[in-house]
This record gives structure tokens, sequence and C-alpha cells, in this order.
């Protein structure tokens, strides 16, 4: 709890609007009632520059996927979602399967998204995903705080939360835009997101109405799925030969199925660097699959890493086996305090 409270107090301050570099014209009300976590936040690195984390709108690095240009709040299923604004509803329904990468299928996809007119005359749309009951349908025309669906945990989700995404239209007829976050900038250098993309985030949120920003309080390992059954890292100059590191995985006994696809799945030291698995591996009962640190030519249960130094720490470190949406599928600690958890709570501010 107490650490909890530094976190929240230490955001408050972060995100004060004034300390906006673009304020734009606020208008938007909260999309949902009360405080859950932040799993996830809009990059403001764009893609391609090889970073692996989300740069948030304050100009912080924080651990999680990249190239993620919403907002996820960790709703339980079943949370009212509210209209951000008075609007005319563009889509509200289940979308079915929106395909979610190599191997992975999914029965339905409930999203809504409302087109708004900003006080500037602007035009927003903004996007509600993984529903779990949408409750307008297109045409509808909705006004701030009308119950626009249920969340859910529907789609490409690997746990109940809301993906809210924000994105400026160049006019009415256009289908698709450029995504800005609703929390707009603030960090004390340029938005790379802006200079990439030309958009500047603008804070489009009314006095008291932003959804507080709490970390994601990620849950314990299931015991499913890939479990780290072992860690080679005490070796003699592992800088200097990474590949004399290695980190095993198995699927779990406790898991109910017998294959487990890597798709989205990462490795993650106490340093934040992160693997993540080639695209259509598939983690097999029996079959454990190994991660070297250094470089080398993937081929059947080993991989490489790509580094050309240690990527453990000897003494103390953790490896957590991370899901595509961060949630902590399994975790080995070793060195000092080795009996205890790695901790579920990232603090990168
Ligand atoms: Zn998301």
């Amino acid at each position: 709890m107490f650490l909890w409270l530094i976190a929240v107090s230490a955001l408050a301050q972060e995100l004060d609007p004034s300390a906006q570099t673009d304020l734009g014209e606020p208008f938007f009300s909260k999309p949902f009632d009360g405080a859950y976590g932040t799993s996830g936040f809009f990059d403001h690195d764009p893609e391609g520059t090889g970073e692996k984390h989300q740069r948030t709108a304050w100009g912080s690095v924080t651990f999680g996927k990249s190239g993620h240009v919403g907002w996820d709040w960790v709703l339980p299923v079943g949370t009212d979602v509210f209209a951000v604004a008075d609007g005319v509803v563009e889509f509200g329904g289940d979308r079915g399967d929106v395909g979610c990468g190599k191997n992975r299928r999914v029965p339905s996809s409930v999203e809504v998204y409302v087109r708004h007119v900003g006080p500037d005359g602007q035009i927003y749309r903004v996007g509600y995903l993984h529903l779990d009951r949408a409750r307008v349908t297109e045409g509808d025309v909705v006004r701030a705080g009308e119950v626009l669906a249920q969340s859910g945990n529907t789609g490409c989700s690997s746990g109940p939360h809301l993906h809210f995404v924000v994105e400026l239209l160049a006019n009415q007829l256009a289908l698709s835009g450029e995504k800005v976050d609703p929390f707009g900038w603030s960090g004390d250098f340029a938005d790379p997101w802006a200079v990439s993309t030309g958009f500047r985030s603008s804070w489009l949120w009314l006095a008291g109405e932003a959804p507080p920003v709490i970390r994601h309080q990620r849950h314990q390992a299931s015991g499913e799925g890939p479990q780290v059954i072992g860690v080679t890292n005490v070796a003699w100059q592992d800088d200097r030969r990474p590949n004399a590191e290695s980190v095993t995985l198995a699927l779990s006994l406790e898991s109910a199925v017998n294959r487990w696809p890597l798709d989205g799945v990462m490795i993650r030291n106490n340093g934040g660097d992160t693997y993540s698995f080639p695209e259509g591996m598939t983690l097999r009962r029996g079959r454990p699959i190994r991660l070297y640190s250094g470089v080398g030519r993937d081929a059947g249960q080993v991989v490489f890493w790509g580094n050309d130094h240690g990527m453990w720490d000897d003494t103390a470190d953790c490896v957590w086996v991370l899901d595509a949406d961060e949630n902590v599928l399994s975790s080995r600690r070793w060195g000092r305090g080795r009996d205890k958890p790695c901790p579920l709570e990232v603090q990168d501010w």
C-alpha cells in the first residue's frame, strides 16, 4: 500500500495538465468510474527505432509492448464504459475474429468507435476495444457519459482490460487518422511521436476527468504455461562469452494444454531488457526451449537473444516470462533473496 501511494502521488505531479507543451482544448470526460491499474501506455517512440519499451506522455520509459498507441486499463469484465464526449457511433458490435497473428484465433472482438467534433473543430475518433457487450450501434447519437458498453476480454487480449485509442481525423470523410495520446506530451524534450508523425498530442481531459494512472499490479503466475526450469548464469567470463549464459523454459506440468504458442511471449531481466521469441514458435510438453544470451542461429529448441554481452547478473537477478500484455506467466529469482518472488511492480518513476 505504501509503495502504491508513492507511485500515485508521483504520477499526480507528472500528469499535471499545466505541464503540457500543447494544452489544446480539452473536452473529454471520464471513460469509466473509479480507478483501475494501467497496464499499457501510449508509446511515444515511433516504431522501428528498435527500442523495446513504452515512452510515456511525460517522457519516461516503462516496460511494455513497444508500438502500443493506446491506453490499457485493467477494468474487470462487465464494467460500464462511457462516451467521453457527445458524438456519433461509427461502429458498435462484434467484429468477430480480427486475427491475432499466426496461430491465434479469437471467437469475437467487441468494439465501439465514436466520432466527436472537438471545440477546436478537429474531428476525433475514439475506440474502445476488448469489450464484453456493446450497447450502441452505428449511427447512434450519444452524449458524454452515456454507457456505450461493458468492458471485457474479447479480441486479442489475454486478460480483462479496456484498450482506449484516440485518432485525429483529417476530415469527416476520412476513414482513418493518426493516433494521438489524450494525455498529451509533457516531457522535457520534443515528443518523438509528433516529430515522427507530425501529429501533436494534446491533453484532452476536462478538469478532474482524466482516468488516474496507476501502474498495473501484475497478476501472480497462474502455474500454467512456460516456466523457467533452469538458469545457467554463474559462468566464467560470461560477459565476454554471452552464450555461457542460458535460461531454459518448459511447459508447466500443471498446464491443461500440451502446446503453448510463444508469439508475443517475452523474457525479461531485472534491467528491463526483453527478448521476444521468433514468430510461430511453440513450447511443447516435454520439449524445453533454451535461450542463450549471445549470437547464434535459432534451431529447434535452441534460440539466441543476439547480444555481445551477458544479460543476466551473476549475483542476483530475475527471469520473467511475460505474455504480450505483460502479465507474468512465471518468474524465477536467484542470488540475494532467491526464495522471494520477483517483484510484480515495475517502478520506473
Ligand atoms: Zn492496448
